[in-house]
């Protein structure tokens, strides 16, 4: 099958080719000719799948007729984080640049003035994190009632971070007769309720976890002592073939001092999480994009769903609670058929969180040969494949100890994930684990925090 089998303009064909694309994906294959007859749709699909492109291409072509009216948008994505309201308007730059359509993104953490001025001229689409359309809304800057097109994506996220209760009152200020859209990596009931209440008649579909996570991923658990994770982690930083990472840490204290850890040690490192202003999250990406810094610490809720080409390593520093996460995270990389490799630090409390992190990818997670805090006294770290950071060499030879791993390549296979078990039930979780306190790890953690790479 190709793009010309959807039944898309001869303009939209064109874009799509010189991004470089010529098959659809199955959640695109499946979801464009369906939105194109106007028909509502339950997409069960993550990140990965193609599916920010299923539901822009069409609305392009729905949208290329008629005309917006100010503070009137006809079409409304909602989106949880600001980082995928980028990415989505990002997607319609790319897609609709032979098309006139005008968009305006509403996210939090930016100056109203110019949001407030795109809305003022009329929009086609208008993308936005529910709190700050809620605000706009509640200020009579924004009327709702001529969207006919509402798109819901990563609704699971949506009910991690406690914003159900505005989508549904955002969805009764939109008119009733209207097409809704709605995404959903899994489908928990309150999710399943809102498509239920929200949605007349839909199509569901639901496509596989993108075959990237499934073929591309090494995935390699290693066990280590909390209180040495930063050792371990600059041992990795330095052995492996590392172009550039993201590591992910719990909490967002974590991100911060890891960050100001590994840039003493003389990385090229930034940070991303959620108490960072809009701009500099932003920013920050954008030195990740372009190399400036070639690893990216950073949280779930700020990462989730980042589409950066060429990520060849995924740390997760800090195990994920949520096994959901596991799979967002380690999807940041071997993106757009590359390879890639994830590597989990495990200490001893991480047994559960780990055991519903394989129930979930239905596949064991092989242990990485790292004998840890056990390395035997001959233990030798491979020559570096980069040039070691100077304060990083200063901290090695100043350091008369054991490597935190012993670090030995993986064998070259990864293996596919399986996901033939349903994903766990997640308990409902309130403005993400982003915001909570640095408690560390059952104990140690103060410890554990002052110990920077020289000791
Ligand atoms: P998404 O699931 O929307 O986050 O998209 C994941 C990645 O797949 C992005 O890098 C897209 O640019 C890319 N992509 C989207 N559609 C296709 C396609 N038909 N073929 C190959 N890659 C695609």
């Amino acid at each position: 099958m190709t793009f010309a089998d959807l039944g898309l303009s001869d303009e939209l064909l064109r874009a799509v080719t010189e991004a470089g694309y010529d098959t659809p994906t199955p959640i695109q294959a499946q979801a464009i000719p369906s939105v194109l007859m106007m028909k509502d749709i339950v997409g069960i699909a993550q990140t990965g799948t193609g599916k920010t492109a299923s539901f822009v291409l069409p609305m392009i072509d729905i949208l290329a007729h008629g005309r917006s009216r100010a503070r009137m948008p006809r079409s409304l994505i909602l989106e949880p984080t600001r980082e995928l309201a980028a990415q989505v308007a990002e997607n319609f730059e790319k897609y609709g640049k032979y098309h006139k359509l005008s968009m305006a993104l509403l996210i939090g953490g930016v100056s109203m003035g110019d949001q407030l001025a795109a809305l003022e001229k009329g929009v086609d689409v208008l993308i936005a994190t529910p709190g700050r359309l809620m605000d706009l809304f509640g200020r009579g800057k924004i009327m709702l009632n001529g969207c006919s097109l509402l798109v819901i994506d990563e609704a699971d996220r949506m009910l991690d971070m406690g914003f159900i209760p505005d989508i549904e009152e955002i969805c009764t200020k939109l008119p009733a007769q209207r097409q809704t859209l709605l995404f959903s990596a899994t489908m928990p009931p309150v999710i399943k309720k809102l498509a239920d209440k929200f949605l007349s008649n839909p199509k569901s579909i639901e496509v596989a976890r993108p075959a990237t996570a499934a073929i591309n991923i090494a995935q390699w658990l290693v066990k280590v002592d909390s209180r040495k994770k930063r050792d371990a982690l600059r041992d990795m930083l330095m052995a492996e073939d590392v172009t550039s990472a993201v590591i992910f840490c719990n909490r967002k204290t974590t991100v911060r001092d890891l960050n100001k850890t590994l840039q003493r040690a003389g990385f090229k490192s930034g940070e991303i999480h959620g108490d960072i202003d809009q701009g500099s999250r932003l920013a920050e990406l954008e030195r990740f994009k372009n190399g400036t810094v070639n690893i990216l610490v950073a949280s779930d809720v700020a990462a989730r769903g980042l589409d950066i080409k060429g990520v060849s390593h995924v740390f997760n520093y800090d195990a994920p609670w949520h096994p959901d996460d596991y799979v967002h995270r380690i999807g940041r990389t071997g993106r757009a058929g590359a390879k890639g490799v994830a590597y989990t630090f495990v200490t001893a409390e991480d047994a559960e969180a780990i055991d519903n992190i394989q129930k979930l990818i239905g596949t064991k997670i092989d242990l990485f040969q790292a004998p840890s805090i056990a390395a035997p006294a001959e233990a030798k770290v491979q020559a570096p494949r980069r040039a070691e950071p100077k304060k990083a060499q200063e901290s090695r030879a100043s350091r008369d100890q054991e490597p935190a791993v012993r670090v030995e390549r993986p064998r070259e296979d990864p293996r596919p994930a399986r996901r033939d078990t349903p994903p766990a039930q997640r308990p409902r979780r309130h403005e993400t684990a982003d915001d909570g306190p640095d408690e560390g790890w059952n104990g140690p953690m103060p410890e554990f925090l002052s110990v920077g790479f020289s000791g």
